[in-house]
């Protein structure tokens, strides 16, 4: 009898990539148009979202071969070293069963930006912050616009922050530099 060898599984690097969002006039999510292989960090104010609803999301992923979308969650924390030198985990997807180990390019590189947009309430302006990591102001101001449309009526600016509070959600202190 011969035991069933474990199979070496393929590394993959995943890039950072922006996928088109849908949104509602009021700004939330309803559809997200992934690009297969990749990942992508969401916004604070998803993510406010996600956990009002008790979902734990930070960043999405699809599988290379069907383009499942994952959740990776607050705490994934890797390790500095990991990043993009060694391979994070396996993804084992329960849609079409792919498997390999991933490498998430860039997930430590990037930096933590605050935008500050303005939506119309009626007559009045409503004021927004939301936060999303890039490597620079202009790929902030790229996956910003990839995230939002027509529902902005004026993007006063986009600057790196800080600080990040989450535990408070509505408590908004943020340190802009
Ligand atoms: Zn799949």
């Amino acid at each position: 009898m011969t035991s069933v060898a474990q199979a070496k599984s393929e590394t993959i690097e995943f890039p950072c990539e922006e996928w088109i969002a849908t949104r509602t006039p009021q700004g939330e999510l309803i559809g997200i148009n992934p690009v297969p292989g990749s990942w992508t960090m969401i916004s604070g104010e998803d993510r406010r979202r996600f956990a009002e609803r008790q979902m734990n999301v930070k960043a999405f992923f699809a599988c290379p071969r069907c383009n499942q979308v994952g959740f990776i969650p607050e705490g994934f924390k890797p390790p500095v070293t990991l990043g993009d030198t060694r391979p994070l985990g396996e993804l084992h997807c329960r849609k079409c069963g792919f498997y390999c180990n991933v490498i998430l390019k860039d997930w430590d590189k990037r930096i933590l930006y605050c935008a500050c947009y303005e939506t119309r309430q009626g007559d009045s302006l409503e004021p927004h912050k939301e936060y999303l990591h890039a490597e620079n102001e202009l790929e902030a101001k790229g996956f910003f616009w990839s995230q939002h449309g027509r529902e902005v009526t004026n993007l006063v600016g986009i600057a790196p922050a800080i600080g990040f509070f989450m535990e408070k959600p509505g408590d908004d202190r943020i340190l802009l530099v």
